[in-house]
């Protein structure tokens, strides 16, 4: 299996919504029923496929109410939605954005269409996500030698664990940095204790941006949607999605926009998913409790679990006990039809961000070259997740 790919962590081994090749089980492909199906026919025979129709409004309410934020503008992909989220932030040619250095390339592409140079911050081991200390560290520094602040701050909730966001907002409103979320894989993770308890990822910085690619744990088939509770920053939002075409008047652009929109067809998929995902959410969970008390005795790093966090475990993935396991443990699993597959490859070691700023590096480093995903689709029968446990535990016996 190709490690190098820079794609999703899943979706390439099987094609999405294909069975497994030769009876295997697949990574992750999408749980699409027959509520998917009657919602995109109607779609379909409304007449309204493509950027106008009532779905995506429909969809945008209902996904701010999910997620309890004011407003949820939807975008034609997750990375189109950050891209916006980061002009409506102010980031302009020349400037910084600080990023997750362990996130899939979707997080910074977005920073370098903007010309704008990355600054990219390790994680910590609890969560594997964006390490408030050394960003701290980095911010205060910079305050000390009178540097430019990054004009953002992006963190990322990798594979469904949230990021300790309460001491992240913390730090940057102690630096009035804005905080943007990259809540692409952590549609309905959020927190139940701390300051934070109640909230849902996505909805704790000035703008959250989700993907409903065909890998995440709701698809439109493509899609992404960006929120905010502020009402300026939505309309923009939907004004830039939308060519920056001023209403009422034809064909008046007052800017450079873009064809960012949600189609109807892909809304009324989505939002289809998205009344399906309590259950989704419940079918990830279910999954990460049973293999964490399979694997429990194996020399694993198991995916966190933190007390006040709710993860969905949207990507089920362990660190092996050293890198040298990894291309092994992956060719073991592929003998058994087992899909499963490395992290990503860190930003810094991206060739597009290779002259970035890092900070740390180290954890994100041992990520890459430890973590393998294992299946964990929503529809996983128990008899194929008892494949997945034996092909794991015979590895090590
Ligand atoms: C999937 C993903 C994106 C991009 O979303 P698309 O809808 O595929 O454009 C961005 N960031 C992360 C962390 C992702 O996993």
């Amino acid at each position: 299996m190709s490690q190098a790919g820079s794609g999703p962590a899943t979706g390439e081994t099987h094609a999405p919504g294909a069975p497994a090749p030769q009876g295997g089980v697949p990574l992750a492909v999408p749980d699409i029923g027959p509520l998917e199906r009657a919602a995109v026919i109607e779609a379909l025979d409304s007449g309204f496929v493509s950027s106008v129709g009532p779905a995506v409004t429909e969809f945008e309410q209902e996904f701010a109410r999910t997620v309890g934020s004011t407003y949820a503008v939807a975008c034609s992909s997750g990375t189109a939605a950050i891209h916006v989220a980061l002009r409506l932030l102010g980031v302009e040619p020349g400037d910084e954005v600080a990023c997750s250095d362990f996130t899939f390339v979707g997080s910074s592409n977005p920073i370098a269409y903007q010309g704008a140079r990355t600054l990219l911050i390790d994680s910590e081991t609890d969560t594997w996500n964006l390490d408030p200390a050394l960003l701290r560290q980095e911010l205060a520094r910079r305050a000390a030698s009178g540097e430019a602040q990054p004009r953002c701050v992006e963190i990322v909730h990798v594979l469904g664990q949230p990021a300790q966001a309460a001491e992240i907002l913390e730090i940057c409103a102690e630096f009035s940095v804005p905080v943007l979320e990259d809540a692409a894989e952590s549609l309905g993770a959020g927190w139940s204790a701390g300051p934070l308890a109640g909230r849902q990822t996505g909805t704790v910085g000035t703008i959250g941006c989700f993907s409903f690619n065909g890998n995440k744990i709701a698809t439109s088939g493509g899609g992404g949607m960006l929120v905010t509770d502020d009402a300026e920053l939505a309309r923009r939002a939907k004004h830039l999605t939308t060519q920056a075409k001023v209403p009422d008047v034809g064909y008046l652009h007052d800017e450079v926009g873009y064809n960012y929109r949600l189609t109807n067809l892909a809304a009324a998929l989505g939002l289809a998913q998205l009344r399906r995902l309590p259950e989704f959410v419940a079918a990830k969970q279910a999954i990460a409790a049973r293999y964490d008390a399979a694997f429990a005795d194996l020399p694993l790093t198991l995916p966190p679990r933190i007390e006040g966090m709710d993860a969905t475990y949207w990507l089920y993935s362990v660190l092996l006990p050293s890198p040298a396991d990894r291309a092994p443990f992956l060719a073991h699993l592929e003998e058994r039809k087992i899909g499963g597959r490395a992290l990503w490859r860190p930003l810094h070691a991206q060739p597009p961000f290779a002259d970035s700023t890092l900070v740390g590096g180290e954890v994100s480093t041992r990520l890459f070259d430890t973590g393998v995903s294992l299946p964990c689709s929503t529809q996983l029968s128990e008899a194929d997740q008892a494949r997945v446990i034996d092909a794991v535990v015979s590895y090590f016996s």
